[in-house]
């Protein structure tokens, strides 16, 4: 189609969620097209992700993106003045290329997924098409499964829970719209839940959306949304089953080797003990990140151990790189992987490792960052890839609604919708 050809690469500040500055990127065609992206921002980063570039020094509390915007007009954007914008393989390619590194971090994992993005959203408004169809094709029809963080802990939060995420799973939904409505249902009712036992103070919300209630125990927290499902009048497993990111690397301390959990320290295989019985007590379907990112042995361990019963999810421990994942691969260290643009720094290093972890069998879902705005690429990107599952947050934050509001939009725009409800997960959760 003629005027593909990228006419102007702008970057300007942007601030995310966290009242933190990012980078946005606009894009524009020689057709009129136009496309915008926000680099999102984490805070329980694996070691192996993409480099965040930031200026240091005084100004932003040394957060600034003066550099990265300075090498985005004077390195990459002249380099990308009149390529065909629907080359994302080729711009991607030329933005690894530009940086040289393995890790991003010369030109900056920020500015490359906010680029990567922006070409994508202009490449899709010059064809005429929505993201999600212009990466996924038209038959995609599959609306995603969400994972909604409704109490926050770790790093997200500032209270005792070792544990970063707690999350409803709306299985039971007839539709995404329906699995909102039963969120914010159950959402709702352990707010009052919440108010009523610990009184205001704890329905305080965290960096996604959830309530940050002053509790220390794993299990506190576990048994609170089985009252707040049940007080909504669902029922736990069949309707909405659990889900937990430990995000373990914020709680393992390298020099005792020990993880400190609900005021204990415990070894490896205590900690895979203590998953093993919360999985027979709660209807819990989904772990995340329940061992530190180098510690693949145990990881291989529980999903040898509760694998058929749960997707065991590795974020931290792959960055969504397929480099590691080959690792997960040989080592069966998991059954699913967490998918960020930012962690690996281009959409079709992102593409390339959800297929890599489909073909061989694994769960991919794709999830924000603690840190993001409100950019809703992530929702177009999991039903344009079919994964079935999006980790996005509580039903609350203009950041985490701007997600799940693009796909309520998105199931109205498709003709025969499919919800994914309870077939990506391994088997029926115990109620
Ligand atoms: C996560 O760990 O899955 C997460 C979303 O948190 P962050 O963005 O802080 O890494
Ligand atoms: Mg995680």
């Amino acid at each position: 189609m003629a005027g593909a050809e990228i006419l102007s690469v702008k970057g300007l500040y942007a601030l995310n969620s966290r009242g933190h500055p990012t980078i946005k990127v606009v894009v524009a065609t020689r057709s009129g097209a136009k496309g915008y992206g926000l680099a999102p921002s984490g805070a329980s980063r694996g070691e192996r992700e993409a480099v965040e570039l930031r200026d240091g020094g005084r100004k932003w509390l040394g957060r600034g993106v003066s550099r990265v915007l300075a090498i985005l007009e004077n390195e990459v954007a002249p380099r990308l003045v009149g390529v065909d914008v629907t080359r994302q393989r080729y711009v991607d390619g030329l933005l690894i290329s530009i940086d040289g590194t393995p890790n991003k971090s010369r030109i900056g994992g920020n500015l490359t997924t906010a680029t990567s993005i922006a070409v994508a959203r202009a490449a899709s408004s010059h064809l005429g098409l929505e993201p999600f169809q212009y990466i996924g094709g038209v038959e995609r029809r599959l609306l995603p499964t969400p994972l909604l963080n409704i109490i926050n802990g770790g790093v997200h939060a500032g209270n005792k829970l070792s544990i970063q995420e707690f999350m409803i799973i709306p299985v039971g939904a007839d539709s995404f719209l329906d699995a909102m409505r039963i969120s914010v249902e159950v959402y709702g009712t352990l707010k009052e839940i919440l108010k009523e036992k610990y009184g205001k103070q704890a329905i305080n919300v965290g960096d996604e959306g959830g309530f940050a209630p002053p509790l220390e125990y794993t299990r506190d927290a576990l048994d609170l949304l089985v009252e707040a499902i049940t007080g909504a009048g669902y029922a736990p497993g069949a309707d909405v089953a659990l889900g937990i990111d430990a995000a373990a690397s914020q709680f393992y301390d390298q020099n005792s080797q020990s993880y400190s959990i609900d005021g204990k320290q415990l070894t490896a295989p205590e900690l895979l003990e203590y998953y093993s019985a919360l999985a027979d007590e709660y209807p819990l379907v989904y772990i995340e990140d329940p061992f530190w990112e180098n510690d693949w042995e145990s990881f291989r361990e529980i999903t040898r151990k509760l694998g058929s019963r749960l997707l065991i999810v590795g974020d931290d421990l792959y960055t969504t790189n397929v480099r590691y994942l080959r690792k997960g691969l040989d080592l069966h260290a998991t059954n699913a992987v967490l998918v960020k643009i930012n962690q690996v720094g281009t959409l079709s290093e992102t593409i390339d490792f959800v297929h890599e972890a489909k073909w061989n069998g694994l769960r991919a879902i794709v999830s924000h960052r603690s840190g993001d705005t409100e950019d809703p690429f992530i929702a177009d990107l999991s039903v344009a890839l079919g994964t079935g599952l999006i980790k996005t947050g509580a039903p609350a934050r203009g950041e985490r609604t701007a997600k799940y509001n693009r796909l309520i939009e998105i199931e109205s725009m498709i003709d025969s919708p499919a919800y994914a409800g309870a077939r990506p997960f391994p088997s029926k959760p115990k109620g």
